[in-house]
């Protein structure tokens, strides 16, 4: 039997690990520029963290964790996303001595069994931010902005930027009970889900797709109607913020973000040329969940994009990225008996931090020349008994396809010099 990579999943060839490295590079450095320093956690967790952190009514722990038993009969869980298993390093390793917020970011997979669609996979890569220790609204406005300024760094030109806010565990509760008394008449008209979330949760109503569901939540309350003095007030700044920023956005009182820890501000920023799942990323406010994982009240809020998501969005909006062939120059040999000096010649060069190959396919100067050509390298160097001979090496452009030769040992610094 042929075994092939399990439904769900993607093989990242080179051409798409390009984009992956691209995205990734802009990722660092932005963050970086921003105050966020890397974190990086392990991919399973035991099962209790998100449980307990995501929350027993949301979709993700009821039916799409990847929850296995290890040999000595311990339930883990590949994580379905990466909030809690920060949340748990930050407390783990005691961060809260550190001053706050404490700015972090991560970069990698995540695994939810759903079934996959365009845009939707089994594993999939994500990248975040998460800024613990703070409640000031400025910092909702910087996450916001970072996440904005980011989409548009790699490319991504049709954004729309949807917010909301949850409220807070003061205001919730009267909002819940006001949802609870619209949903109960109607139960009958939902999906089975939904029948299920409204005994759970009323609030993960807002997470189901199905058209029939949010037609009849077309009336139903608004949050936002519910809001405690504070969380106007805090709404209001965040806001201020954003128009200060010149981003525009659109309120979104069904915005609910599909996961119990959220809190006050949430925001999605959507792709118009994405189809049913249009989310590039999103994230919010999550105030009680350091709390929930057994911290001390801490503030925090965070986002997180989906890397094939935005890779899709670049595809659709024809954005050109940077060439995949990272390489500068290709040796060409012209006999056998040169590759020893070839090889050697090829490692000064690299030493240098000049990327370049050489061919190990045996392939004659003719084949070499495709080759190089086919790399999209700057400069094709060529070594043949008469070069080395006379202790120098042929190097053309191979853009204007101008020849020099050059002394062997000034290759490296030759190269350098012309490559910038
Ligand atoms: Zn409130
Ligand atoms: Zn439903």
């Amino acid at each position: 039997m042929e075994i092939k990579a399990p439904r769900g999943t993607s093989d990242i060839l080179p051409e798409k690990a390009g984009i992956w490295q691209f995205l990734e590079r802009r990722a660092i450095s932005l963050f970086e520029r921003y105050g966020y320093r890397r974190i990086i956690t392990p991919i399973f967790e035991y099962t209790e963290l998100f449980r307990q952190g995501i929350g027993e009514s949301t979709d993700i722990v009821q039916k799409e964790m990847y929850t296995f038993r290890d040999r000595r009969g311990r339930s883990l869980t590949l994580r379905p996303e990466a909030t809690a298993p920060v949340v748990r390093a930050f407390l783990e390793h005691d961060l809260l001595k550190h001053s706050q917020p404490v700015k972090l970011y991560y970069i990698g997979p995540m695994f939810r069994y759903e079934r996959p669609q365009a845009g939707r996979y089994r594993e999939f890569w994500q990248i975040g931010v998460e800024a613990i220790g703070s409640l000031d609204p400025a910092l909702d406005g910087e996450v916001i902005l970072l996440l904005m300024h980011y989409l548009k760094d790699v490319g991504l030109k049709h954004l729309q930027l949807h917010l909301n806010s949850m409220g807070c565990f003061k205001c919730r509760p009267s909002f819940t009970e006001s949802l609870e008394g619209y949903l109960q008449p109607r139960i009958g008209e939902f999906c089975s889900d939904c029948k299920r979330r409204i005994k759970l949760n009323p609030l993960r109503v807002f997470d189901c797709k199905k058209e029939a569901c949010q037609n009849l939540l077309s009336n139903a309350p608004r949050i936002l109607d519910h809001l405690c003095e504070d969380c106007k007030v805090h709404f209001h700044e965040v806001q201020e913020y954003l128009k200060m920023m010149d981003l525009n956005h659109v309120i979104n009182p069904s915005l609910v973000r599909g996961l119990d820890y959220y809190t006050r501000t949430t925001f999605e920023v959507i792709s118009p040329h994405l189809g049913a799942q249009n989310a590039l990323g999103g994230g919010g406010r999550y105030d009680n969940l350091v709390e929930g994982c057994g911290g001390p009240p801490t503030p925090a809020t965070g986002f997180a994009l989906g890397t094939e998501r935005v890779a899709m969005a670049l595809e659709k909006e024809g954005v050109s990225l940077p060439k995949d062939s990272t390489l500068d120059v290709f040796l060409a040999i012209v006999g056998r008996d040169q590759k020893p000096d070839g090889f050697a010649l090829l490692s000064r060069i690299r030493e240098e931090d000049i990327a370049a190959d050489m061919d190990y396919g045996g392939r004659s100067l003719k084949g070499q020349m495709k080759l190089a050509d086919k790399l999209g390298v700057s400069y094709a160097l060529f070594l043949g008994s008469k070069e080395l001979g006379r202790g120098v090496c042929r190097i053309r452009d191979m853009k204007t396809g101008e020849q020099v030769e050059v002394k062997l040992e000034e290759v490296p610094k030759w190269l350098k010099i012309h490559l910038k």
